[in-house]
This record gives C-alpha cells, structure tokens and sequence, in this order.
C-alpha cells in the first residue's frame, strides 16, 4: 500500500486528531513536487540536493531527484569543456552525455595528433563536423606535402647552378661544413680546376658555346667522382672539389685522372669539333683545428689550392700541381 492511501494513525491511546478517512491533498503534493523538480531542472542559481520534509515519503521521487542532479550535474560540467567529470549514475540521459564526453576526449586526442603531423585521423561521431573535421584534416595533409615539396623544390634550386645543374658555391660550402664540423676525416683532398683559355670559347664561338663547354666540363667532372666527394662551380669557370678521407697522395692522381680525362672530352659546335683543357691546383686540408671557425678555415684552404692553380697557369697550364 501507498503512503498517501495510508489512514492516519493516533498514537496508541489518543483520539485520532483527523478522521480516519482524510487523505493528504494530493493536488498540493503533486504541485509541490512538480515545483522542486522544475527547480532542479531549470534554475541554474538553485543548489539544494536534499529532498524537502514534506516530499520525503513520495514513492522513487529522492531517486528521480538524485538521476536528475546527476544529469544536470554531468550537463554543466560537459558545457564547460570538463572533460574528466566523472559520475557512478546510470540513465539514459547521462548515459548518453557520457558517450558524448568520451567522444570528445577522443577527439581532443585526434586533434592533438594531427597537431602532431599524423593525419590519418577521421572523426564519425559527430555528422556535420565530423565531416568538416575530416576535410581539415586531408586539407591539412594535402597543403603540408606540398608545403614540403615545394621547400625541398627551393631548397635544391638555392643549392644548384643554374647553368651546369650541379652544385653552386652555396652548397659546397654547405656540405664541407659539414665534412669538417661532423664527419671530421683525418685528410680530405681539395681540388680547383680551371679551363684553359676559356675566353677564347665565348670570343671565337659566342657566349653560346661557352656555355656548352661549361656544361660538358662539370658534366664530366661530376661523374668523375665518387657519391660522397662534393664537386661544385665556385664561380665563371673555376670548379671546386673536396674529397673527405683522400689524402694528398691519392688527391693527386685523382686531378691527373681528371685531367687527363677533359683532355679526351669532344665537343661538336657549328660543324667543328673542339677540344678542352683545364688545370689544376691541389691541396690537402687537414682536419679543421679545435675552436677554429669553418668559413676561415675553408677559406685558407680555398686559397692554398688557389695558388697551386695559379702555378699550373703559370707552368704552362693543362697540369696539375699539388
Ligand atoms: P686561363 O687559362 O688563364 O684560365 O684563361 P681564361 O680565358 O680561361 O680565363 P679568364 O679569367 O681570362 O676568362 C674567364 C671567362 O669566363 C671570362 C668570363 O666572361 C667567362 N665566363 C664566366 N662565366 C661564364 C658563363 O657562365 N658563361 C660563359 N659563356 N662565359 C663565362
Ligand atoms: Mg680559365
Ligand atoms: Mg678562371
């Protein structure tokens, strides 16, 4: 039996003070419980949990109550991003703010990972911005690959010559220091090569042909050398070429094999065949001293095999001297 359809009952030996067939008024009650509800439900100023005295008997209401702060508790705390608010209440409603706010911490995690450069991810929860999310995503991928491409793009045409394709003074001085600054060989074998009377090229032929021997020469010396040497045009027709690791001796039957070779090299231009030679001048660099500074270092070597060029000009070029 209901409280409500329970009689009232006096004290045992006194006169019951309301007749036995009086019941509460259920109106007043339902109004009563109805009030407190809609309190809970819709203020967002009222914070008292505790079930009024004269609600208390009403059948599941403290239940109703306590499912109801529950949701609206779990409610409040999702609006404001508190993603680890926990509740042991069950319910279809905060259950399904639950599935909502475990959705969401692992959407925080997708974001965080895509921050991270993974855009695999892809979001299905949500409808429309899952949608959205998983195009920002690809978007993101997309815009980033070309971003890389572009930059290793620029980063190649800053560290190449235009004219013979291989590397520019930028780029051997680039890996050089990286040459003596990390990998650090015991001797390394510095080469300058300069064309014989390259003037006359571009004075008997025009600029055009110059041009053509320019490339015919670097062509021949890049594959000349070995994957790990750095063969770069330092400027007009001087090439520059470190060999890590090839000491002197070795460095120079190394130039005598090159030159030699740019002896042999043929060129076609206006139906007459013409001929190449270069010169030499060879140092050994060392290992950089401790504390010393790359560019001055470099630079001192530059001008040793600079000036041994200058010999083999003076000694009658097509030589090498080391
Ligand atoms: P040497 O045997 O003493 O080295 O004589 P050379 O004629 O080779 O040397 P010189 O320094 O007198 O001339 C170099 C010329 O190279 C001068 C310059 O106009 C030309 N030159 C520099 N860069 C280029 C280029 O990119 N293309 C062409 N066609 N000529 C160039
Ligand atoms: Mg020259
Ligand atoms: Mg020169």
């Amino acid at each position: 039996m209901d409280w409500m359809d329970a009689p009232v009952q006096a004290p045992a030996g006194q006169t019951p003070v309301v007749p036995a067939q009086q019941t509460v008024d259920g109106t007043a009650l339902a109004a009563a419980v109805v009030d407190r509800l809609l309190q809970v439900a819709a203020s967002p100023r009222f914070k008292d949990e505790t079930v009024p005295e004269a609600l208390r008997g009403v059948k599941n209401f403290e239940q109703l109550l306590t499912v109801i702060w529950a949701t609206r508790k779990m409610a409040m705390a999702l609006s404001k991003g508190d993603m680890d608010y926990y509740t042991p209440e069950k319910g279809i409603i905060v259950g399904a703010l639950k599935t909502l706010q475990s959705n969401l911490k692992h959407l925080t995690w997708q974001t965080q990972r895509i921050a991270g450069g993974d855009y695999s991810h892809k979001v299905s929860f949500l409808g429309e911005f899952s949608e959205a999310f998983n195009y920002m995503a690809t978007q993101l991928a997309q815009r980033i690959s070309l971003l890389k491409s572009t930059s290793e793009e620029y980063k190649n045409m800053s560290f190449r010559d235009a004219l013979t394709g291989i590397y520019n003074r930028k780029a051997f001085m680039h890996f050089a220091e990286e040459v003596f600054t990390t990998l650090k060989p015991l001797a390394s074998t510095l080469i300058m090569a300069d064309i014989d009377k390259f003037k006359n090229f571009n004075d008997d032929y025009g600029h055009l042909c110059g041009d053509e021997v320019l490339k015919l020469f670097a062509g021949y010396l890049s594959r000349a050398l070995r994957p790990g040497d750095i063969c770069s045009r330092y400027g007009g027709e001087e090439f520059l070429m470190l060999l890590p690791g090839m000491p002197l001796s070795v460095g120079l039957s190394i130039g005598e094999r090159l030159r030699a070779g740019v002896e042999k090299l043929r060129m076609q231009f206006a139906g007459k065949e013409l001929r190449i030679t270069s010169s030499f001048g060879i140092c050994e660099t060392g290992t950089m001293p401790d504390g010393a500074r790359f560019d001055e270092f470099i630079c001192s070597c530059i001008g040793r095999a600079d000036e041994n060029l200058y010999k083999a000009k003076e000694g009658g070029r097509n030589r090498v001297v080391g």
